[in-house]
């Protein structure tokens, strides 16, 4: 590809990632007001406490889905480091004399492991996992993390919303009839339950792959890669183990920088930036705690 074509790529997809947040605030934006205008008069007939406790709730679901959000976008992937090797020891590389280290032609680097060249940017991406219009950027080593914390907000903002809408879109439909002292309005409580049902539906299918990905210390790439390897490994009558993963728990606390005695669920508040410096990995096969490329 010449650099034309991968200047209408990068611009393409570019373009696409700015339009591609814009709807993502238009629709968070769309269910907040939405929310308020036809869930909130709803709210004002109950007891004061279930008005609390909802609007608190919704404040620190729609708090997190923003700022995992803002997190994310705002955080690069992470890319690789300049001065990894000597230019003696890049032309030892380049003409063959040594096969342990993987190394980007475009880029002229030496790669880390886990790493991968970006075609959109151009550039060699940390623990690269895909190249995301959502974000419009590469998810990688450090937003990795933030990637699904936003999934998982936006999973249990849009579930929280579509229980609570589930009612008043029956009685919209017709299928269950209006109460005499609701206030609600129906009809917009229907489209915003069609709305976040949507999303729910389509988010959720990412937060499960991301999920395994996390708990099986893979990146999408890697898990394809590994899927190759296992396959090569079943037809020689070997056994392939994935070198990262230390096991489900341990993979968690790993990803998200949790300490041992943390509680899973822990990640959800965890927005510290991670202090991996993604060069390094531990190794379940490897003697020491990790394997280092210098
Ligand atoms: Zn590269």
């Amino acid at each position: 590809m010449n650099w034309s074509c991968k200047f209408i790529v990068f611009l393409f997809f570019k373009s696409l990632g700015i339009f591609a947040i814009g709807l993502a605030t238009f629709l968070v934006s769309t269910v907040v007001v939405g929310y308020y205008k036809s869930y909130y008069p709803f709210l004002l007939t109950k007891p004061f406490p279930f008005l609390v406790g909802h609007l608190i709730i919704f404040s620190w679901l729609i708090g997190g889905v923003i700022y995992s959000y803002y997190k994310v976008i705002r955080t690069k992937p992470g890319s690789v480091p300049l001065g990894l090797k000597t230019t003696g020891q890049i032309n030892r590389i380049k003409q063959g004399y040594s096969k342990k280290y993987r190394y980007c032609k475009k880029c002229d680097y030496i790669k880390p492991p886990r790493s991968h060249h970006d075609s959109v940017t151009g550039k060699c991406v940390l623990k690269m996992d895909h190249y995301c219009v959502w974000i419009n950027d590469c998810v990688g080593h450090y937003n990795h993390k933030f990637f699904l914390q936003f999934l998982t907000y936006c999973c249990l903002g849009c579930l929280y919303v579509v229980l609570c809408t589930f009612p008043p879109f029956l009685v919209d439909i017709g299928f269950l009839k209006p109460s005499s002292t609701s206030n609600q309005n129906y009809e917009k409580c229907g489209i915003l339950f069609i709305i976040c049902l949507v999303c729910l539906i389509s988010v959720s299918f990412l937060l499960f792959w991301h999920t395994y990905l996390t708990l099986t210390n893979q990146t999408t790439i890697e898990y394809y890669e590994n899927k190759e390897r296992k396959a090569y490994c079943n037809e020689n009558g070997l056994i392939y183990k994935n070198e990262y993963d230390m096991g489900k728990r341990n993979n968690w606390n790993w990803f998200f920088e949790l300490k041992e005695n943390d509680s899973w669920w822990k990640f959800l508040f965890n927005f510290k930036t991670i202090s991996n410096d993604g060069i390094t990995y531990p190794r379940v096969n490897s003697t020491k705690k990790s394997e280092n490329i210098l």
